[in-house]
Protein backbone atom coordinates (compact mmCIF):
# COMPACT_ATOMS: atom_id res chain seq x y z
CA UNK A 1 0.00 0.00 0.00
CA UNK A 2 0.98 3.48 -1.01
CA UNK A 3 -0.46 4.82 2.22
CA UNK A 4 -3.03 6.68 0.80
CA UNK A 5 -6.54 6.38 1.85
CA UNK A 6 -9.71 8.38 0.66
CA UNK A 7 -13.60 8.53 1.52
CA UNK A 8 -17.03 9.44 0.37
CA UNK A 9 -18.44 12.56 2.30
CA UNK A 10 -20.39 10.21 5.04
CA UNK A 11 -17.40 7.49 5.09
CA UNK A 12 -19.40 4.24 4.14
CA UNK A 13 -17.18 3.88 1.53
CA UNK A 14 -13.12 3.57 2.08
CA UNK A 15 -10.58 2.77 -0.06
CA UNK A 16 -6.66 2.72 -0.50
CA UNK A 17 -4.55 2.82 -3.15
CA UNK A 18 -1.86 0.03 -3.91
CA UNK A 19 0.15 2.06 -6.22
CA UNK A 20 0.63 5.90 -6.87
CA UNK A 21 -1.07 6.93 -9.92
CA UNK A 22 -0.06 6.97 -13.00
CA UNK A 23 -0.86 10.40 -14.26
CA UNK A 24 -2.85 13.78 -12.93
CA UNK A 25 -5.36 15.91 -14.52
CA UNK A 26 -8.36 17.86 -15.16
CA UNK A 27 -11.48 16.75 -17.07
CA UNK A 28 -13.69 19.81 -17.65
CA UNK A 29 -16.15 18.22 -19.91
CA UNK A 30 -20.12 18.72 -19.39
CA UNK A 31 -20.95 15.67 -17.91
CA UNK A 32 -18.07 15.74 -15.08
CA UNK A 33 -19.70 19.32 -14.07
CA UNK A 34 -23.17 17.91 -13.61
CA UNK A 35 -22.03 14.58 -11.73
CA UNK A 36 -19.48 17.40 -9.39
CA UNK A 37 -21.65 19.97 -9.49
CA UNK A 38 -18.89 21.74 -9.94
CA UNK A 39 -16.46 23.22 -12.18
CA UNK A 40 -14.11 19.98 -13.24
CA UNK A 41 -13.11 17.20 -12.20
CA UNK A 42 -9.47 16.72 -10.54
CA UNK A 43 -9.04 12.66 -11.57
CA UNK A 44 -5.83 10.67 -10.66
CA UNK A 45 -5.45 7.30 -12.81
CA UNK A 46 -4.78 4.18 -11.18
CA UNK A 47 -4.57 0.53 -11.86
CA UNK A 48 -8.31 -0.52 -10.91
CA UNK A 49 -7.09 -3.76 -9.29
CA UNK A 50 -4.83 -1.35 -7.01
CA UNK A 51 -7.73 0.68 -6.05
CA UNK A 52 -8.85 -1.45 -2.90
CA UNK A 53 -12.09 -0.65 -1.05
CA UNK A 54 -11.79 -1.01 2.70
CA UNK A 55 -15.18 -0.07 3.46
CA UNK A 56 -18.98 -0.03 1.27
CA UNK A 57 -18.94 -0.76 -2.25
CA UNK A 58 -19.75 2.03 -4.09
CA UNK A 59 -22.72 2.22 -6.81
CA UNK A 60 -22.72 2.30 -10.58
CA UNK A 61 -24.14 4.87 -13.18
CA UNK A 62 -23.41 3.92 -16.49
CA UNK A 63 -23.28 7.27 -18.47
CA UNK A 64 -23.54 6.90 -22.15
CA UNK A 65 -25.12 10.16 -22.73
CA UNK A 66 -21.10 11.09 -23.41
CA UNK A 67 -19.54 13.56 -26.50
CA UNK A 68 -17.28 10.95 -27.62
CA UNK A 69 -20.27 7.98 -27.48
CA UNK A 70 -18.82 5.74 -25.48
CA UNK A 71 -20.18 4.42 -22.01
CA UNK A 72 -18.57 6.05 -19.13
CA UNK A 73 -19.15 4.02 -15.89
CA UNK A 74 -19.02 6.75 -12.96
CA UNK A 75 -18.74 5.12 -9.42
CA UNK A 76 -20.41 7.14 -6.51
CA UNK A 77 -21.63 6.46 -2.58
CA UNK A 78 -25.45 5.42 -2.95
CA UNK A 79 -25.61 7.12 1.05
CA UNK A 80 -23.81 10.19 0.36
CA UNK A 81 -23.71 10.38 -3.16
CA UNK A 82 -20.09 11.78 -3.76
CA UNK A 83 -18.70 10.68 -6.80
CA UNK A 84 -15.35 8.49 -6.20
CA UNK A 85 -13.73 7.47 -9.75
CA UNK A 86 -14.73 6.55 -13.15
CA UNK A 87 -13.72 3.85 -16.10
CA UNK A 88 -13.97 5.09 -19.52
CA UNK A 89 -14.02 2.46 -22.20
CA UNK A 90 -10.66 4.12 -24.16
CA UNK A 91 -8.65 2.86 -21.04
CA UNK A 92 -9.64 -0.14 -19.93
CA UNK A 93 -8.46 -1.38 -16.42
CA UNK A 94 -8.08 1.94 -15.56
CA UNK A 95 -9.79 3.72 -12.34
CA UNK A 96 -9.75 7.46 -13.02
CA UNK A 97 -10.10 8.23 -9.05
CA UNK A 98 -12.18 11.43 -8.07
CA UNK A 99 -9.04 13.16 -6.27
CA UNK A 100 -11.04 15.02 -3.83
CA UNK A 101 -11.96 11.97 -1.55
CA UNK A 102 -8.26 11.58 -0.69
CA UNK A 103 -7.38 12.15 2.60
CA UNK A 104 -4.86 13.83 1.63
CA UNK A 105 -4.23 16.10 -1.27
CA UNK A 106 -1.12 17.87 -0.81
CA UNK A 107 0.85 16.05 -3.37
CA UNK A 108 -2.16 16.36 -6.10
CA UNK A 109 -1.04 18.33 -8.90
CA UNK A 110 -2.31 17.90 -12.27
CA UNK A 111 -0.54 17.16 -15.66
CA UNK A 112 -2.88 17.56 -18.34
CA UNK A 113 -6.66 19.59 -19.09
CA UNK A 114 -9.23 17.84 -21.34
CA UNK A 115 -12.61 18.47 -22.39
CA UNK A 116 -11.59 22.70 -22.85
CA UNK A 117 -13.96 23.30 -25.33
CA UNK A 118 -16.92 22.80 -22.29
CA UNK A 119 -14.55 24.69 -19.39
CA UNK A 120 -16.55 27.22 -17.39
CA UNK A 121 -15.39 30.91 -18.43
CA UNK A 122 -14.04 32.09 -15.02
CA UNK A 123 -12.00 28.91 -14.69
CA UNK A 124 -8.37 30.44 -15.50
CA UNK A 125 -5.03 27.58 -16.34
CA UNK A 126 -1.82 27.92 -15.28
CA UNK A 127 0.62 28.08 -18.03
CA UNK A 128 3.06 25.38 -19.19
CA UNK A 129 0.48 22.58 -18.51
CA UNK A 130 -0.72 20.99 -21.45
CA UNK A 131 -4.97 21.90 -22.37
CA UNK A 132 -6.61 19.64 -25.12
CA UNK A 133 -9.97 20.99 -26.37
CA UNK A 134 -11.57 17.71 -26.31
CA UNK A 135 -9.29 14.08 -24.88
ZN1 LIG B 1 -20.92 8.31 1.39
ZN1 LIG C 1 -15.17 14.45 -17.70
Amino acid sequence: MTGKTGQCLCGAVKYELASDPVMSGICHCKNCQRQAGSAFSTLSAVPGSDLKFTSGEPKLYEDSATTSGGTVKRYFCGTCGSPLYSETPGQPGMAFLKTGTLDDTSDFAPQFHVWCDSKQNWVELAEGIPAMPQQ
